[in-house]
């Protein structure tokens, strides 16, 4: 790609005609594949220079950490960041979509990140820990089509996941315990009704921060430890080889058992037997990711 360039740079006219070929031929060629995932930077000017340098650096963790892999259906995503005191800066593009989230509609899939100006202002791990919520959900997407596509809801496990590595990524890089400090507001029906957190409206007023979907993702973990494996290789299950699955809302019980063992109404009866308490189910101090993705 490159030699050509320089060849011709010798004539200017002829470079331009190879580009507009260039570029219409990639449009027309859905076999053409990003080598690696791509992200394509849309941050505002709103938000302080701190926080841009962090948010690099932890996106470049998380690409060496845990990359997501290029798809035919997303090979590349839009990130949108802004501070929240800015009213939609980026409306043509997102219409009114606020807060945090993977959203987008048929055309494209998106990562927004609004930022809540109290978080700088009282200096809130959160400004860091959603940037690896939102990334792990398109390393999940990456594993998953039918998560990319919206065929699976799964609340407990889709957020648990994406919630625990948040903190877990926390735990690593700014040695604070972040399960404890968001993530500690776990109702009684993750012990006793669990089933209602398989789907967001049945469960949205007993998930504060997802600490339910957290508490129950991790109680999983531990299970499975009881099970014979190891820390890690529980949370390569529930992070990584359970998508690899391609599990489906019509699926996702048989998919479950086959990779864990045990069915989900025997997870669920185990549950019982825990309290709810996100200190009783917490993963060790010393947990790597790079450890979980080998
Ligand atoms: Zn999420």
């Amino acid at each position: 790609m490159k030699s050509w360039i320089i060849y011709d740079m010798r004539n200017i006219f002829r470079l331009f005609i190879i580009i507009t070929i260039c570029v219409s031929c990639e449009e027309g060629d859905q076999e053409t594949l990003n080598e690696k995932f791509i992200f394509n930077y849309n941050l505002h000017e709103s938000l302080p220079d701190e926080w841009v340098s962090e948010f690099y650096t932890i996106i470049g963790n998380l690409e060496n950490l845990i990359p997501a892999t290029p798809r035919s259906y997303q090979d590349n995503m839009n990130i949108y960041s802004w501070v929240s005191n800015i009213d939609k800066p980026f409306k043509k593009h997102i219409g009114n979509t606020t807060g945090a989230c993977i959203c987008g509609n048929d055309k494209e899939r998106y990562m927004v990140l609004e930022i809540p100006e109290n978080e700088f202002k009282y200096n809130q791990l959160h400004r860091f820990s959603v940037i690896a919520h939102e990334y792990f959900h398109v390393y999940q997407m990456s594993l998953s089509e039918s998560f990319f596509d919206g065929d699976i809801e799964l609340k407990w496990l889709s957020e648990g996941t994406a919630a625990s590595f948040e903190s877990i990524y926390i735990q690593q890089f700014y040695g604070e315990n972040y399960f404890l400090e968001a993530q500690s507001q776990v109702d009684v029906s993750a012990v006793n009704n669990p089933t209602i957190f398989e789907k967001f409206d049945l469960s949205s007023d007993k998930d504060t921060n997802y600490s339910s979907s957290v508490f129950i993702a991790l109680a999983l973990t531990k299970e499975l430890q009881k099970n014979g494996k190891t820390e890690e290789e529980a949370f390569r299950l529930i992070y990584k080889d359970y998508w690899e699955l391609n599990p489906s809302d019509d699926n996702w019980k048989q998919k479950f058992e086959e990779l864990f063992t045990f069915s989900v109404e025997n997870f669920y009866d185990r549950l019982s037997q825990y309290s709810n308490e996100i200190s009783t189910v917490l993963p060790s101090e010393k947990l790597r990711i790079q450890d979980i993705f080998i």
